[in-house]
């Protein structure tokens, strides 16, 4: 994976690391932090929100939590608004990563240090680290899901599939679709994968605002476009409320279930999974990526510098930004008994 050099918004192999420049000065214990998040279009992010405020208090300090629902401009304001409190460590997960700029370098000059949660800040200097599920790998194995899917209901090809994508103003969408082309891509090109619709670029596979509507109607237009007499064997979902979406269209046409791949492991889709009607979702415990995130500001606060173990994928233009990966673990009918067993939500329904 590593040596597939991907440039601007992705994974980039420059094999340099910028270092850090997080604040090694520490301070104090009840200081302001604040927490950007972007719109509630998945399951995850509602679940953030209350993991950042219980877990940043219970350590002392005093968190500002806010969601972006109304736009790139309320985020921009939110983040504004925390550096005028003084918040020492700013956390952004951001709606538009690349539209930021102005207020990430407001934060650096006035000393906080800039944490990217889940989705990388692109094109600035000032993001000092980023924590995240390593979104490259996502992709990678959302594409293998699906061909293992196809094959295990029908062993010979050819099979025909059609590709979605999520919100292109999220860095992490164009990150999925990489991952998840860079096992598609040869078997497109050999024949043994067809995409009947011809749409196979990002920008045509791209679902605004990772909105179920949104994909459910493209996915209509799919299936009348080019599914009359054809058979649909796959779709690359890059999450699971898209996924779920894909499968209401798929019924209402009056179709087989093709093999379907999510992210998240969301109830409906867990229980989807378990139900024989969605394929394969991710497991990215938020409780290991909130957690991990604390551990960084904890860190800041003490004046240490925070751990990281990547210094080489997530270029975002401008620097490649220090990062704390965590692995995404691919989840079918036949792991799904076992992948959740500590999750508090999750273990219980699948036991
Ligand atoms: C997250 C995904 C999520 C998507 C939509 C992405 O940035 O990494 O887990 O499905 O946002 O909310």
């Amino acid at each position: 994976i590593a040596a597939l050099a991907l440039t601007a918004c992705g994974r980039a192999d420059t094999g340099t690391s910028s270092g850090t420049s997080g604040a090694t000065g520490g301070f104090a214990q009840d200081s302001a932090i604040g927490v950007a998040l972007p719109k509630k279009t998945s399951e995850n992010w509602v679940l953030a929100e209350k993991l950042f405020n219980d877990g940043l208090t219970s350590a002392g300090f005093k968190p500002t939590v806010q969601f972006a629902n109304n736009g790139v401009a309320e985020q921009q304001n939110q983040i504004s608004a925390m550096i005028a409190k003084g918040a020492k460590v700013v956390i952004v997960g951001a709606l538009d990563g690349s539209q930021l700029g102005t207020q990430l370098q407001q934060a650096k000059d006035a000393g906080a240090t800039i944490i990217a949660y889940d989705r990388l800040l692109l094109n600035t200097a000032n993001v000092d680290y980023y924590v995240a599920y390593d979104n490259f790998k996502v992709g990678v194995l959302q594409g293998q899901a699906l061909l293992d899917g196809m094959k295990a209901k029908k062993p010979a090809g050819p099979y025909n599939i059609e590709l979605l994508a999520g919100s292109p103003d999220d860095a992490n969408a164009k990150v999925f679709f990489d991952g998840a082309m860079s096992v598609l891509k040869p078997k497109i090109d050999d024949g043994t994968l067809k995409v009947l619709s011809g749409q196979t670029t990002f920008e045509k596979a791209v679902t605004q605002d990772w909105k179920a509507e949104n994909a459910q109607r493209r996915m209509d237009t799919l299936l009348t476009g080019s599914y009359g007499a054809q058979s649909l064997d796959g779709v690359l979902s890059p999450n699971d409320t898209l996924a779920r979406a894909v499968i209401t269209s798929v019924k209402a046409a009056g179709k087989p279930i093709p093999v379907v791949t999510g992210q998240d492991s969301e109830v409906e889709s867990v229980k989807s999974i378990i139900a024989g009607e969605q394929y394969s979702t991710i497991n990215k415990d938020t409780r290991k990526l909130v957690e991990h995130a604390i551990v960084m500001v904890k860190d800041l606060q003490a004046g240490k510098k925070p751990e990281v173990n990547d210094d080489k994928s997530y270029n975002n233009t401008v620097k490649t930004v220090p990062a704390f990966l965590l692995p995404p673990v691919i989840v079918t009918a036949a792991n799904v008994k076992t992948a959740y067993v500590d999750d508090p939500v999750l273990g219980p329904l699948t036991k």
